[in-house]
C-alpha cells in the first residue's frame, strides 16, 4: 500500500474555517486510494484555548514546581484535542477515521520529558487501521516510554512525529501544511519580499532549520534524511506545490536547475557576545573556559579562539550564569548583550570565491557592523546587534537577488 502522512501545523487546525482547508487536503489524498496518517498539532497560538502556548500559561505562575512528567501530561493534551476534533470532522464527513495517541500509534521514546527522543516507532496499529481503510489521525509532539509514561518531544515536535511515522512506514511523502507556502528564502515576518524555493536539499534546510527558521524542526528533517523519506513544505490555505525537500543529487538533477549560491538567510535572536581578553593570559586559558561552560551545561556558538583571547556567543538566558561562571574564574568578560546571529546558507557556495565580500560589502553599506563571523562549506555566520537585524537580513536578501523571480530554485524553476 502506498502510504502519506499529512501534518497539519497549529495555525491549520486553529479554528473551523481552516479545518475546511486541513479537509480539503485529506479528501484528495483520500480519495486516491493511498493510506493516509494525519498529524496534528495543538490548535491555535498563544492564547487560544488548547495552544501548547496557553496551556503552559496554566502554570506559568506556579515556578518551576511542576515536574517534567507532568508538565508533559498537560502538554500533550493540546495535541490529543486536536486529534479528536479533527477525527470529528472527518466522520461527520463519511470519511473513516480513527485518532491515537502518539504513543497508542506506536512513537516509542526515552524518558528525556519535554525533549524525548524517538527510539522507536512500532507501526502495527497504525498498519491494521490503514489496511481496514481508515484514516488514522495522530496527536503530533509526543510518545510514551517503555513503561507507558507520557513525553512530549521539544517545541515544534509535531513535524518530528511525522517524519518519524513517514519514515517507519516508508511513506511516499510526508507532508508539512504550515501557513506559508513552503520554505521560503527568509523568514517573511522579517523580509518582505522573501520567495517560496521549489526544491532544498535536506542538508540546507537542516542547516536553516537549526540556525532558527521555523517553519520545521531540524530533528524531523534528520529523520527523513536518514530514511530518504522525501518532504514537502506546503501551505494549508492554496493548493501550492510548495517546496520539495530532497537528496542534494536529486536537486540538481532538477530541470531548469540554475546553480545557486546562496539558498536562504536564517536568524536567531535573543543572543549574548562574551569575549575574554587577557594581557598575558594563562596559557590553558580557553581549555578553563570552555571546560566550564560545557560542565554548566551552557552551549557556546560562534566560537573564535586567538592566543589571549576567546569569543564566543550564549543564548541570553544562560548568560548571567555565564559570566557568573567566568568571574569565578578570575576573568572579566566584556559582554555584549541582545545580538542576534544571521546565517547566509547555500550548498552551492563551498568553493565559490566572494561570498563573504559580498556578505561584508552589503552589511558596511547600510553601517552595519559585524561582530563576529564563523563560516563552514555550506553557511557563513554573521553577528550583528538586534538592533541592526532586520536590515541586515533585508540587505543580504537583496544582495544575492533571493527576492527575484529568476533566481535559480525560486517557484517554477
Ligand atoms: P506550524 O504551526 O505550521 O508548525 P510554525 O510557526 O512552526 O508553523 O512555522 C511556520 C512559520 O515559520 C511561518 O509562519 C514563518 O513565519 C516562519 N519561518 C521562519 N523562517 C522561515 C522560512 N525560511 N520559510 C518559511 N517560513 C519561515
Ligand atoms: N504544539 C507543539 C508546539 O507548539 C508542537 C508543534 O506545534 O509542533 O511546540
Ligand atoms: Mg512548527
Amino acid at each position: 500500500m502506498i502510504i502519506t502522512v499529512q501534518k497539519f501545523g497549529g495555525t491549520s487546525v486553529s479554528d473551523e474555517q481552516s479545518r475546511r482547508h486541513v479537509l480539503r487536503h485529506i479528501v484528495r489524498e483520500h480519495k486516491t486510494g493511498h493510506g493516509l496518517v494525519v498529524v496534528v498539532s495543538a490548535m491555535g497560538r498563544r492564547g487560544e484555548p488548547y495552544a501548547t502556548d496557553t496551556l503552559l500559561d496554566l502554570i506559568r505562575d506556579n515556578g518551576n514546581t511542576l515536574a517534567a512528567r507532568e508538565k508533559d501530561l498537560l502538554l500533550s493534551c493540546g495535541e490529543l484535542i486536536s486529534a479528536a476534533t479533527l477525527t470529528s470532522v472527518l466522520c461527520a464527513e463519511g470519511i473513516p477515521a480513527v485518532a491515537l495517541t502518539g504513543g497508542q500509534a506506536g512513537i516509542i521514546t526515552d524518558a528525556s520529558f519535554g525533549a524525548a527522543r524517538i527510539l522507536d516507532v512500532q507501526s502495527q496499529a497504525i498498519l491494521q487501521h490503514l489496511s481496514e481503510g481508515r484514516v488514522v489521525v495522530v496527536a503530533g509532539f509526543q510518545g510514551k516510554t517503555e513503561d507507558g509514561e507520557i513525553t512530549t518531544l521539544g517545541r515544534g515536535g509535531s513535524d518530528t512525529s511525522a517524519t518519524a511515522l513517514g519514515a517507519a512506514l516508508n511513506a511516499a511523502v510526508v507532508d508539512i501544511f504550515t501557513d506559508v507556502d513552503g520554505i521560503l528564502t527568509a523568514d517573511p515576518r522579517v523580509v518582505s519580499d522573501a520567495r517560496p524555493l521549489s526544491v532544498v536539499s535536506y542538508e540546507e534546510i537542516c542547516n536553516m532549520a537549526y540556525n532558527g527558521a521555523k517553519v520545521i524542526h531540524p530533528r524531523a528533517v534528520e529523520i527523513a534524511m536518514k530514511a530518504g523519506v522525501p518532504v514537502r513544505v506546503r501551505s494549508t490555505f492554496s493548493d501550492g506545490e510548495g517546496t520539495l525537500v530532497t537528496r542534494s543529487e536529486t536537486v540538481r538533477s532538477r530541470p531548469g536547475w540554475t546553480d545557486r549560491t546562496v539558498t536562504g538567510l536564517a536568524h536567531v535572536q535573543g543572543v549574548t557576545q562574551l569575549s575574554v581578553v587577557t594581557e598575558d593570559g594563562p596559557y590553558d586559558l580557553q581549555l578553563r573556559v570552555f571546560h566550564a561552560m560545557a560542565a554548566n551545561g551552557i552551549s557556546v556558538d560562534l566560537i573564535n579562539v586567538m592566543p589571549n583571547a576567546v569569543h564566543y556567543t550564549v543564548k541570553e538566558i544562560d548568560s548571567p550564569k555565564a559570566i557568573g561562571l567566568l568571574r569565578e574564574l578570575g576573568f572579566e568578560p566584556r559582554v555584549r548583550e541582545n545580538c542576534a546571529k544571521v546565517s547566509v546558507i547555500g550548498g552551492g557556495m563551498n568553493g565559490e570565491p566572494g561570498v563573504m565580500a559580498k556578505i561584508v560589502g552589503a552589511l558596511t553599506n547600510q553601517q552595519i557592523r559585524i561582530l563576529q563571523s564563523a563560516d563552514s562549506n555550506t553557511t557563513i555566520w554573521v553577528l550583528v546587534s538586534g538592533g541592526d537585524m532586520a536590515a541586515a537580513l533585508q540587505a543580504l536578501h537583496a544582495e544575492f537577488g533571493l527576492h527575484l523571480e529568476s533566481y535559480g530554485g525560486g517557484m517554477g524553476s
